[in-house]
């Protein structure tokens, strides 16, 4: 059965009042999957030797000194630390380990986290974009380090260029990141230029106002096949779901259809290379009724295929 990890804690992370990386983003998701088929479960947080598998212990430090009382703490213009973000973002990281750690034991087969801050922002040492750690590109990590593997994807299709994933792999031979985002749109990178220190990174940008047939034709010519080639032992996702054309942050015109095609598709790249075994991490999505529905598709997906 499709694990699904949440936690009440990841409410305590609180932004500041109009942010759209809200606190109802994860009872809206929760309400969605209340009636779903799905293994239950909460995470730990994550302890500094988990955390710094990509983050230095300088970083982690420096985050955990700057944590306010009371009211917020601004790292940047759109980052900020309330007195509960640093447990909720430390559950979040948590539930990505824990979510390998269940698949690779075979004791799920496939996982969805939904947890707050995201992570695909967050960079060596520097927050970033409402993220303060890299919770997929520490999962991969982890994939790689306590479990062996030889060979990690992670595919990101959060409508903005997964940054911090980019620094965090990018001399990591042993990992493929793939980022599919809207260009031009913050933060600005994602170029197909931008390749890895072993090629080890696609980037493959896509207009702004295009639709689902432009992402289908995307993973269909040229993501599919290089992860194909590439082979990976687990895939991790990135599910951001703000590429919707509700979403207020971005200009692509998927619909939840497209979101449940790219799964399907993942979960088909999952089954002829890695066992099924599938890992998605929430990272964006910010416009309440498309996240959810998007979401309960996504995981509807994982479900289904889980079963199979
Ligand atoms: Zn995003």
């Amino acid at each position: 059965m499709t694990l699904f990890l949440t936690h009440p804690d990841a409410d305590l992370h609180v932004n500041p009042p109009g942010h759209p990386e809200q606190v109802d983003r994860l009872p809206a998701i929760r309400a969605a999957l209340a009636g779903m088929d799905l293994r239950r479960e909460t995470p730990d947080p994550a302890g500094d030797d988990v955390l710094t598998l990509c983050h230095p212990q300088s970083y982690i430090d420096g985050l955990e000194a700057a944590a306010p009382a009371d009211g917020w703490v601004q790292l940047d213009a759109d980052t900020s630390l309330s007195p509960g973000s640093l447990r909720a973002a430390r559950l979040a990281v948590g539930a990505g380990v824990a979510a390998v750690d269940a698949v690779m034991a075979g004791r799920a087969p496939n996982a969805f986290v939904a947890m707050r801050p995201p992570g695909h922002h967050a960079e060596t040492a520097r927050p970033m974009g409402f993220c303060l750690f890299g919770t997929v590109a520490i999962a991969a990590k982890h994939a790689l380090d306590a479990h062996g593997l030889d060979r990690v994807a992670v595919v990101d299709f959060d409508v903005h260029h997964g940054n911090g994933t980019q620094d965090l792999l990018w001399d990591e031979a042993r990992a493929l990141f793939v980022s599919t985002h809207q260009s031009p749109l913050w933060p600005g990178t994602g170029e197909p230029s931008e390749t890895g220190a072993h090629g080890n990174v696609m980037n493959r940008p896509l207009p702004p106002g295009s639709d689902g047939t432009a992402i289908r034709r995307a993973m269909e010519r040229e993501i599919l096949p290089r992860l194909d080639a590439f082979a990976p032992d687990l895939v991790l996702v990135s599910a951001g779901f703000d590429a919707h054309r509700a979403d207020p942050l971005a200009q692509l015109g998927w619909e939840t259809e497209d979101f449940a095609w790219i799964t399907e598709r993942l979960c088909d790249l999952a089954a002829r290379h890695a066992r099924g075994r599938v890992v998605s991490v929430l990272e964006g999505g910010y416009d309440l009724d498309a996240l959810a529905d998007a979401t309960a598709a996504h995981v509807d997906v994982l479900r289904r295929r889980g079963h199979g």
